[in-house]
Formats: C-alpha cells, structure tokens, sequence
C-alpha cells in the first residue's frame, strides 16, 4: 500500500526519496538547488536513466494544484540541459523520453513525485 498521501510540505518518515533528499540514503547526484534533486536511476531503463525529484514529500502528480505549477515547470524545464549533461544525443535525431508514473494503475512504485528522464540509443526497457 502506498503511504497515506498527506503531505504537500516536510518530509514522510518512510519516503525512500526523502531519505535521498535528505542524504541519509546514498545516490549519483547530478543537479540540486533548493527545491529540486536529481539523480541516476538504481535501476535504469535506458543507456541515460535518471529521476528529478521535488525534495518536499509530493506524493504524485494527482496531489499537484495550481501552486505547485512553477515547481513542475521548473523540473520540466531542467530536464533538457540534465538530459544532455548525462550524454543524450541532441534533439532532434536524439532526445529523451519525460514519464510521471502516476498511482498503482500508472504504475507508481515510489509514492514521492518523480519525473523519469530517458535517453540514449535504442533498444530500451520502457
Ligand atoms: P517503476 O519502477 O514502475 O518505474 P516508479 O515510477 O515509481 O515505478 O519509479 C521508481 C523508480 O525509482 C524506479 O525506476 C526505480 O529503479 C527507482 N529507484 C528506486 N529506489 C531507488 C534508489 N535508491 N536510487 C535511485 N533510484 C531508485
């Protein structure tokens, strides 16, 4: 069961991503500011996998409202310039793919937003 979705703000106790955000659990960083991490996928589907996450416990993508738009924009808008620094060839040849897994039915696993970026030659996993 995923954990209660509760929390717009702070951290949730048992919140693997929290725990990253935090430094309390190891990850291969690649970008943070205040507001955003960013770091490799522990499992990844593709030559260039890696996660943006908010640092504040968002469980998904349903609990985001109209204030959180300039937060999602900013982790859309960083993904680009993330995308090439971890070595996905340039649009338009290249690109990436950009997947928000949204509850069970969207195949959720880790109940803390998280925005996949994909790359690099094909075949993939996803
Ligand atoms: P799915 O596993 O179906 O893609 P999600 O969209 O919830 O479900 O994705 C969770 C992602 O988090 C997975 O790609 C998984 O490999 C990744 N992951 C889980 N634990 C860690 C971790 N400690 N460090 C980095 N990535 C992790």
């Amino acid at each position: 069961m995923p954990p209660t979705p509760d929390a717009h703000q702070g951290h949730a106790p048992d919140c693997i991503f929290c725990k990253i955000a935090a430094g309390q659990i190891p990850a291969q960083k690649l970008y943070e500011d205040e507001e955003l991490l960013a770091f490799d996928d522990i499992n990844p589907a593709a030559p260039v996998h890696f996660l943006i996450i908010p640092k504040r416990h968002l469980p998904s993508l349903a609990h985001a409202g109209p204030a959180d738009a300039p937060l999602l924009g900013k982790i859309l808008a960083k993904a680009p310039e993330l995308a090439l620094q971890r070595g996905c060839n340039p649009y338009p040849q290249g690109g990436f793919r950009v997947v928000i897994n949204t509850g069970e039915e969207g195949g959720q696993e880790v109940h803390h937003l998280h925005v996949h970026v994909m790359g690099g030659p094909r075949p993939w996993r996803k």
